[in-house]
């Protein structure tokens, strides 16, 4: 059985903690797309971790963690966030890594750095991981995967030789940097081949294996529905799919052995970079709900970015939940709205004069204005609680009119960052 667990708004809601509960009962959890761009912050019994690029059931002994071919691999970043696991006493956890994922170059990440420089304040909020230049070679068929660095040297020189040619042409010309020495890409790559011999793997084949036993599996998507560069805010968004379909392709299984997807949704909102973001608050409101939020404040878990705030959005949370193909839906972080004597929920989008429910396309959906309705607070805290019936009532009506309007049952409350802080329902 396959299982997806997905973000429906903009990331940052919390899939990390949600997989590494349910990693306990699966038997393999694979990153499918993405790359050490964004981070999950996962809470157990060995401490607190910021995870960028290993999928999030390192933590157990029993589990098979992947890499797919999807992943943008940063090879060095992966070798280092191994040992660090194993620096604070982590058990050394299997790890496959996808003979056919790309790699990830360090040029990939000046040119990042070099684009966001040149955009000024018209950036996109790039964390210069170099993300969106690695899946643009990717496409543009100029990408080094894992199997060339086992394939012919003379082929993988001639290569580098051929990339440099058209990565200098931008380096040295529009950005004015210096060219690249196809001689140090090439040794770059050599580098890099005994640091991943040990974990490469034909993952789609080792999966097909795992799937005729019936093993149970997980696909670990990053960021959120309104990132996906299709469906969500174009261009604001991340350069490689995060939705629970492309799980089948950056895994390499049938899209039809995906039977569960397992959504998360904040109680909140929170978002990094630019982009529309109609419930956004601001000044001293956004302030205290970020300081509040998550376990120790909505910060970037990769670059320390304080968030973007905003109340629930039930408009784009519905739609983040639709495209995903949503069958269930975790609501994270409902423990940090105790505070409030009032819960802002944004039921529709003012645009020209008319109420939207159905989210629009970036450019209506820059000039839309929140409308909200408003629920009574519960005004305690709720972390510790185990059973929703015990939830105070005010708390209950929260959860019940999200779904109602989101449409999808919502089948786990979290009401703390800790694997055992999870209600069921
Ligand atoms: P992800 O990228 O979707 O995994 O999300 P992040 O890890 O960036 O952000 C989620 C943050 O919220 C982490 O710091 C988690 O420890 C924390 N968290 C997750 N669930 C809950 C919850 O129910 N309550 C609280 N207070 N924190 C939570």
């Amino acid at each position: 059985m396959v299982r997806a667990i997905v973000g429906a708004n903009w990331g940052d809601e919390g899939k990390g903690k949600i997989t590494d509960m349910l990693a306990k009962e699966s038997d393999i959890v694979i990153r499918f797309q993405g790359g050490s761009n964004a981070g999950h912050t996962i809470i157990n019994n060995y401490g607190k971790f910021a995870l960028h690029l290993l999928p999030s059931g390192v933590f157990y002994n029993h589990t098979t963690s992947i890499i797919g071919n999807g992943v943008a691999l940063n090879i060095p970043y992966l070798i280092k966030e191994i040992h660090s696991l194993e620096e604070k006493g982590v058990p050394t956890p299997h790890i496959l890594v996808s003979d056919r994922a790309q790699i990830l170059m360090p040029y990939h990440i000046l040119q990042d750095t070099y684009e966001e420089a040149r955009l000024a304040g018209k950036s996109f909020g790039s964390t210069k991981s170099g993300i969106a230049p690695f899946y643009s070679d990717k496409f543009a068929k100029i990408g080094f995967q894992v199997s060339e660095l086992f394939g012919d040297e003379d082929a993988l020189k001639e290569k580098a030789e051929r990339v440099c040619t058209i990565k200098n042409a931008l380096f040295v010309h529009l950005y004015h940097q210096e060219a690249l020495d196809p001689q140090k890409v090439f040794e770059e790559l050599i580098s890099y081949r005994e640091m991943i011999r040990p974990y490469v793997c034909d993952v789609s084949a080792y999966l097909y294996q795992a799937l005729r036993e019936g093993k149970n599996i997980l696909l670990e998507g990053q960021l959120g529905s309104l990132k996906d560069p299709d469906h969500g805010i174009y261009p604001m968004v991340t350069s490689s799919s995060t939705l629970a379909a492309y799980g089948a392709i950056g895994a390499g299984i049938p899209p039809y052995e995906i039977k569960e997807i397992t959504t998360v949704v904040k109680a909140y909102s929170s978002a990094v970079g630019a982009g529309a973001f109609v419930s956004e608050i601001f000044g001293e409101e956004a302030n205290e709900l970020r300081v509040r939020g998550g376990d120790g404040g909505e910060f970037g878990a990769t670059t320390g970015r304080p968030r973007r705030m905003g109340w629930f959005d039930a408009v784009a949370t519905r739609y983040g939940c639709r495209i995903q193909g949503t069958t269930e839906v975790a609501l994270t972080v409902i423990d940090v709205l105790g505070y409030l004597d009032q819960l802002p929920i944004c039921v529709g989008y003012e645009y020209n004069g008319e109420i939207l429910t159905d989210f629009p396309t970036t450019s209506i959906l820059e000039k839309c204005k929140p409308v909200y309705e408003y629920l009574p607070g519960w005004k305690c805290e709720i972390r510790g609680i185990r059973r929703y019936e015990d939830l105070p009532e005010n708390c209950r009506r929260y959860v019940e009119r999200i779904e109602e309007l989101i449409g999808v049952p919502i089948k786990m409350v979290s009401n703390g960052p800790g694997r055992e802080d999870i209600i069921y329902r």
